[in-house]
């Protein structure tokens, strides 16, 4: 927004500022664009090479220090990952002179995108105050937003209170093990406080729900379809053992957090079943086998152990009653809720900055979803989730990210880079 009502209020560097990002939007319009340009889809992980390459170049440009990381080997293995990209992380470091670091992450890889778009997916098309590709919203667009801000800093001659320190990785697609997670566990990244991918407007994220991921597998006895007796039907053991585990269901979405959540439904833990399912080849045949998944996110309240424990109480008393089957189940990925611990001064200049810009009073919530933030927040620093917005539409397709929600977010950067020492 361009001069508002609180204009009275604006002292001239936070004038100057308002006005060069709204004169010079074409910038991280083009710069967006570009990014986009670089399908960086995940799995496998590709492009990661010229992404870098061209943060690097705008870095630069911008008269940041840089440095690669290429993740090790045994670090690629421990987390599955296989083919890609060499994985590169980057880090920008822009030294004002101060004790303190305030540390910003973005995720340069993109989930792939379906035959279903109504353009090219990796060909930016500029609208009215939309911008469409993969990853403009999810989260190139921020990406350029970091970057304007510190470009208007500079044009504007305004010095940060504060060390800048950026950080462009991949993977946090699937999982952020392999690019911010392996950052931080190695130290190779420091900060006082952190911001990565999070809500926008004013809203402002200081947490993540946890996650358990478990597939679980129905082993009966196959069987010709014609005697059934001879057998035992797994789908059919499936559907119980679903059954069983839908009033667990019930029991645990009872259940309601303490902290903020943009939405009321949010408050809860969620578990669903059957997001992925195996089973069953022919019509004529009792199925042996049959494999469903379950994905249960826990509130900042509860337990990963605990969680996994409720799940395993039903499947025990299920096999013990239904010998002749047997339902197993395996975790296979997991992370327990993290909520930012709370610095006054941090949580202050994000407030009065996001009011600033957006008029509005910020909201501090937690997330429902998991994000790269999570390995700062797990190390105790203090850690906000905030980034440009579209329509919160980050995975589907004909994504887009709003003009003026990149401009918003910039000036928003920029105070707080401006104001946070
Ligand atoms: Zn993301």
């Amino acid at each position: 927004m361009l001069f508002n009502v609180q204009d009275c209020r604006l002292t001239g560097m936070e004038n100057k500022l308002r006005y060069y990002l709204e004169k010079n939007k074409a910038k991280v319009i083009n710069l967006v664009s570009r990014l986009i340009g670089i399908p960086t889809i995940n799995p496998p992980g590709k492009n990661y090479e010229e992404m870098t390459s061209l943060l690097e170049r705008e870095c630069k440009k911008l008269g940041l220090v840089t440095r690669k990381y290429i993740t090790p080997k045994s670090i690629i293995d421990k987390h599955k990952v296989a083919g890609g990209s060499k994985r590169i992380n980057l880090v920008a470091d822009l030294n004002a002179g101060h004790k303190k670091v305030l540390h910003i992450n973005s995720h340069y890889d993109v989930v792939p995108a379906t035959d279903k778009w109504k353009t090219n997916p990796f060909k930016a098309v500029v609208k009215g105050n939309k911008i469409c590709g993969r990853g403009s919203e999810d989260m190139k667009g921020n990406i350029a937003s970091v970057l304007f801000a510190l470009k208007a800093l500079q044009d504007c001659g305004i010095k940060p209170k504060i060390n800048i320190q950026l950080s462009f990785t991949p993977d946090e697609e699937i999982g952020g093990g392999t690019g911010l997670g392996y950052l931080v566990a190695r130290g190779l990244v420091k900060a006082n406080y952190a911001m990565s991918e999070g809500y926008s407007g004013n809203y402002i994220s200081i947490g993540n729900k946890g996650i358990l991921w478990a597939e679980v597998e129905v082993v009966g006895k196959s069987a010709h379809g014609s005697m059934p007796y001879k057998g035992v039907n797994s789908f059919e053991r499936m559907n119980m053992i679903v059954n069983e585990l839908e009033k667990l269901k019930n029991k645990i979405l009872k259940k309601k957090t303490k902290y903020n959540m943009r939405d009321t439904i949010s408050k809860s833990p969620s578990f669903v079943m059957g997001g992925f399912i195996e089973g069953g080849g022919k019509v004529n045949v009792i199925p042996g086998i049959t494999k469903f998944s379950i994905d249960r996110r826990l509130i900042p309240e509860e337990n990963i152990n605990a969680a996994k424990m409720e799940i395993e109480t039903v499947i025990k008393k299920f096999n013990n009653r239904y010998k002749d089957s047997k339902v197993n189940i395996k975790f296979v990925s997991q992370g327990r809720p993290v909520v930012s611990i709370k610095d006054k001064e941090f949580f202050k200049v994000a407030a009065e900055s996001i009011k600033f810009v957006t008029g509005k009073k910020a909201n501090f919530s937690v997330m429902p979803g998991a994000t790269d933030m999570r390995y700062f927040m797990q190390k105790g620093v203090p850690s906000l989730g905030y980034s440009a917005r579209g329509e919160e539409k980050w995975h589907s397709d004909n994504e887009f990210v709003c003009i003026n929600s990149l401009v918003n977010t910039a000036e928003v950067f920029a105070l707080i880079m401006s104001r946070l020492s």
